[in-house]
């Protein structure tokens, strides 16, 4: 789903025919949406995985979690996910951001499991401190957040950015995943690990 106000992607995901959702990043304007989906196939929202505490990414999660429904994020990130303010110069005047509350802190090496099917969490600064991407081995997709996107990068210049920090993830945790791994953005359309090692014009492979 592509969400407001800025367009920013977030994944609801589930097994056809069963009972539980996970929604991947919540920007501002989720809830409507998102619950019209669980109602539509009966679902239950169990996990919001954050991929980093942008507001863009994840204002939008305090409405849709109860205390039912777990929260990752990565604690490098935490501020931004308790006083997601702190972005407002860098969001449209007059947004309020609702604060959300991580209830499990995910880091490098962590496994996760998505409806039954292990999960690696890669931790990958540069784009903010605590991006972290969520690689589902069995069926070579990733969930990247904003450290790539099709034929582009994550911005470096916002606080907490750094240009050779995102390089080095890039090069280090996306173009070592298998080739034909399809990566999932936090902006833009989908993409595969091999497409971006031949031709992404913001970093090389190593
Ligand atoms: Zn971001």
């Amino acid at each position: 789903m592509e969400l407001g106000p800025i367009g920013t992607n977030a994944y609801l995901v589930w097994e056809e025919g069963g009972k539980d959702a996970i929604l991947i990043d919540a920007p501002p304007e989720s809830k409507v949406e998102v619950i019209s989906i669980l109602e539509r196939e009966s679902l239950t929202l169990t996990e919001i995985w954050l991929t980093h505490g942008h507001w863009d990414h994840m204002a939008g999660a305090a409405e849709l979690a109860s205390t039912s429904v777990a929260v990752v994020g990565h604690l490098a990130d935490q501020m931004l996910f308790e006083k997601p303010a702190v972005m407002s110069t860098f969001a449209m005047p007059g947004m309020e951001f609702q604060p959300i509350a991580i209830t499990q802190w995910v880091d490098e090496g962590d496994t996760l499991e998505l409806l039954g099917r292990k999960v690696s969490v890669h931790h990958c600064p540069g784009h903010c401190p605590g991006n972290v991407i969520f690689f589902v081995e069995s069926e070579k997709i990733c969930f990247v957040g904003d450290v790539i996107f099709a034929q582009s990068v994550g911005r470096a210049d916002l606080p907490g950015g750094d240009f050779p920090t995102l390089e080095s993830s890039i090069q280090k945790k996306i173009y070592t995943l298998p080739e034909e791994t399809e990566i999932f953005p936090g902006h833009g359309p989908n993409t595969t690990v091999g497409d971006e090692r031949r031709g992404n014009p913001f970093v090389r492979p190593e």
